[in-house]
């Protein structure tokens, strides 16, 4: 579909055009177009920006990800839709793999997400091992890769449902994500919330990875140290009931 760059929803709907194609492609579940619906809600009553809540969490993820030992990026259906260059980006920056992972189990749909980060300039992307798996969760999701997740310290789960980032920390991993809904069981979960859109959060993470990177790890540790990921979501609550 076109949307003329002058209808007042353009931004809005250009967004839900690329999780459409997503679906067309096959990379992303039909399920994921509900759970796109709940995040364009949340988004709208955050106003459709990025606040300074938001800009406080990008910076703690960038340092913690900085720090990291073994960092891992989660890519499931929705993200790869919405964001497949900036996660190659990511990756390469960072560094980290990709690992795919996602709800609906289905090799087929695996391969043509990673067939498709990998052309939009994504390098190191695994799949997941059946032979490995997480303790605590009994979902698909459960299935990990032994160079990826399994291993990892931090775990960066844009778009992710509680039950997984519950069970990533039981395993004793850090979790960051990114979700517009800070009411999520995964929000109020995580290490690190990003409350805030995929699309507009990924560029700004990157851009502090970079000017972050020039930071001696005591500096990056102070970051983490004082971030506090419950007042970012009484912020991020407080400002969808003012609006
Ligand atoms: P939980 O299980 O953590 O309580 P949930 O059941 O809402 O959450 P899902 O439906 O699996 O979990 O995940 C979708 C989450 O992703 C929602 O919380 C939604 O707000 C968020 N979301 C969807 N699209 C975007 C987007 N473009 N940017 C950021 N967050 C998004």
């Amino acid at each position: 579909m076109t949307v003329p760059k002058s209808h007042p929803r353009y931004e809005s709907l250009r967004i839900r055009d690329l999780i459409v194609e997503g679906v067309e492609k096959g990379i992303t579940s039909l399920h994921g177009l509900t759970a796109h619906g709940r995040g364009e809600a949340f988004d709208y009553l955050l106003g459709e920006k990025t606040h300074d809540f938001a800009i406080k969490s990008i910076e703690a993820a960038a340092s913690m990800l900085l720090t990291a030992k073994h960092p891992v990026i989660s890519v499931n259906g929705n993200a790869a839709a919405l964001v497949s260059k900036e996660l190659g980006r990511l990756s390469k920056i960072i560094p980290a793999p990709l690992e795919i992972n996602i709800f609906h189990a289905s090799k087929k749909r695996e391969l043509k997400i990673k067939n498709h980060l990998i052309e939009n300039c994504a390098e190191r992307v695994l799949l997941p091992n059946k032979k490995y798996q997480i303790k605590f969760l009994d979902s698909n999701r459960k299935y990990v890769n032994p160079n990826g997740i399994l291993e990892a310290d931090v775990v960066f789960v844009p778009l992710e449902d509680g039950d997984r980032t519950e069970a990533l920390i039981k395993n004793g991993k850090k979790v960051i994500t990114i979700d517009l809904n800070p009411l999520s069981r995964t929000s109020q979960k995580a290490k690190i919330t990003i409350v805030d859109n995929i699309v507009r959060a990924m560029p700004l993470l990157m851009k502090t990875i970079k000017k972050f990177e020039k930071y001696d790890n005591n500096k990056l540790e102070e970051i983490i140290k004082n971030y506090n990921n419950k007042k970012v979501l009484e912020d991020a609550l407080k400002t969808i009931k003012k609006l």
